[in-house]
């Protein structure tokens, strides 16, 4: 057998050597890759369920925003249909302070929703001061007038408690309501508010969906800082009040709101001119048949002073006169005060 060129030999050696190199080469690089492949790949999942994520609380995002915007709208636009109208009864006279009492009042009651104002003036006729002032007020209301007899009425002299005030007017108020009241249009609730007080808004809808009787503390009233119903268990048992608190409903007039049907139930419920001093509220709501058990507390369980019996000072004009002497003339008549 011939032999093999040594330099032949060789060659064959080193393609040998070239090829294990080029296989341990291709092996190792082929081995790393695949580790990259597989990152790459653990990567990828990774974004898709960041991804899945995403989508899923930008849905959640768009549904939030259209709730946000659909409150907004409510709340711009309550719908205020379904709740029960407030009607306020309040009795008013001429005097100097009158058309301030009234602006105070108005501008309180506009703030109130569903809610009719009975203004009824204790006089022989609508007063253009009133009637402007009515035209003028942007509220719904309905302007009524009674006058209160000459003995009824009390002197500049008399104490305040002689005699009941507003008794007439307030009657003519309820008489209206008899008549234009129509409960399968909605419910009512009635409240007497005098137009010298002060009244927290959230007094109005505390009263709101009065079932009977709801009632609350008065504050600066039978000289104390309040007076109020004691309230046991959620319930009437008793009057926080220094002067005859042995009086079945020892109460002030602006501390409670009837439901405008008990007025269609006991259609001879009134208030008196011949009741014995403080006995106004008491004897009306006995007229209506109620009793402590229908008083429902409000104002956080008659804790809370959401009405003020304020009384305005007398104005003096002492010095019109003095003008007049002094400069020559007075104040101009034909300027409303
Ligand atoms: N009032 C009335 N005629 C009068 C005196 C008072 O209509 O001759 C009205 C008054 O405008 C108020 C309510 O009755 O709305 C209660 O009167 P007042 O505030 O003088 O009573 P008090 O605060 O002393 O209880
Ligand atoms: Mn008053």
């Amino acid at each position: 057998m011939q032999k093999m060129p040594l330099r032949l030999h060789k060659l064959i050696w080193l393609f040998f050597a070239a090829s294990l190199l080029a296989f341990l080469w291709l092996f190792l690089n082929f081995g790393w890759c695949t580790d990259e492949i597989r990152e790459l790949e653990l990567k990828d999942r990774h974004i898709r369920v960041i991804e899945g994520q995403l989508a899923r609380l930008q849905k959640q995002q768009d549904k939030l925003l259209k709730d946000l915007e659909n409150e907004k709208q409510k709340h711009a636009n309550p719908d205020t249909s379904n709740l029960p109208n407030i009607y306020v009864i309040t009795p008013t006279y001429a005097r100097l302070e009158q058309k301030a009492e009234l602006t105070r009042l108005s501008y309180t009651l506009q703030h109130v929703i569903n809610l009719h104002w009975i203004l009824v003036e204790d006089s022989y006729t609508k007063t253009p001061l009133v009637t402007r002032f009515l035209q003028k007020s942007r509220l719904s209301y309905t302007h009524l007038n009674v006058p209160t007899p000459e003995e009824y009425k009390l002197s500049d002299t008399d104490p305040n408690w002689l005699k009941p005030r507003g008794v007439l007017q307030r009657n003519a108020g309820l008489k209206w309501l008899r008549d234009n009241f129509n409960p399968s249009s909605g419910k009512g609730v009635v409240y007497f508010a005098d137009d010298d007080n002060t009244y927290d808004l959230h007094l109005f809808e505390e009263m709101r969906f009065t079932r009977k009787v709801t009632v609350w503390p008065v504050g600066l009233v039978g000289s104390l800082r309040y007076e109020k119903p004691i309230v046991q268990d959620g319930k009437v048992t008793g009057w926080y009040t220094f002067w005859r608190p042995e009086r079945t409903f020892a109460m002030d007039m602006a501390g409670f709101a009837i439901n405008a049907n008990l007025l269609l139930e006991q259609s001879e419920a009134k208030f008196s001119l011949h009741v014995k001093r403080g006995g106004l509220e008491s004897e009306f709501l006995t007229s209506l048949g109620v009793t402590l058990d229908d008083l429902e507390p409000k104002a956080n369980g008659c804790t809370k002073i959401l009405v003020w019996h304020t009384r305005t000072e007398k104005s003096s004009l002492k010095n019109e006169e003095k003008m007049v002497r002094k400069y020559g003339k007075g104040s101009d008549p034909m300027i409303e005060v």
